[in-house]
């Protein structure tokens, strides 16, 4: 409850979408497919969950001794609780940073998943606008403001990392006004 549990559901939408019921081609191949050819796995959400799950417990692990000696939950999605569980205790910009990292992976799920629409719920950190898309090739978000523009003239473009940090810092002032 209320540190968002959305990127524990994201990325077990991934797990379900590519890795439980992989696609075998055009539509929905799970009864189609001959039971005899085992469905293929898709190592490259294999891998992307594997480095999300290492992120996280190394940060874990580096800030705390008990997490340090402890074992991972079994479930990778279980990883994002368990990283705040043993970092309960530390201080506040601790905490923001972790969860700006939670909500960046969060992104990258959703994104991997196909929902590149999440990007355009946060504001562009230049001039505000709301008009952010997500470039594939690039992987970065893209302002869609012709006016907005860097030093020579490119339009701005943005990590994710920039958005999620943006993101928690701004629910920060909302929960410290609200106190
Ligand atoms: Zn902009």
């Amino acid at each position: 409850m209320g540190a968002d549990d959305t990127t524990a559901q994201r990325l077990r939408l991934l797990q379900a979408e590519f890795l439980e019921h992989p696609r075998s081609g055009p539509g929905d191949g799970r009864s189609s497919r001959p039971s005899h050819s085992p469905a293929p796995l898709n190592l490259g959400v294999v891998d992307r969950i594997r480095a999300a799950v290492y992120e996280i417990e190394e940060h874990t692990r580096a800030s705390d001794w008990a997490a340090a000696a402890g074992p991972l939950p079994a479930d990778p999605a279980g990883v994002y609780d368990w990283a705040r569980q043993h970092t309960a205790h530390l201080e506040p910009e601790r905490q923001q940073a972790r969860e700006a990292i939670i909500y960046r992976q969060g992104l990258e799920h959703a994104i991997a998943a196909g929902d590149t629409t999440v990007v355009r719920k946060h504001p562009c950190p230049e001039c505000g606008c709301w008009g952010l898309y997500w470039r594939e090739a690039a992987q970065r978000a893209v302002c869609v403001n012709r006016f907005c523009v860097d030093d020579n003239g490119m339009g701005r473009t943005w990590e994710l990392k920039r958005l999620a940090h943006d993101h928690i810092a701004r629910k920060e002032v909302v929960a410290h006004r609200a106190t």
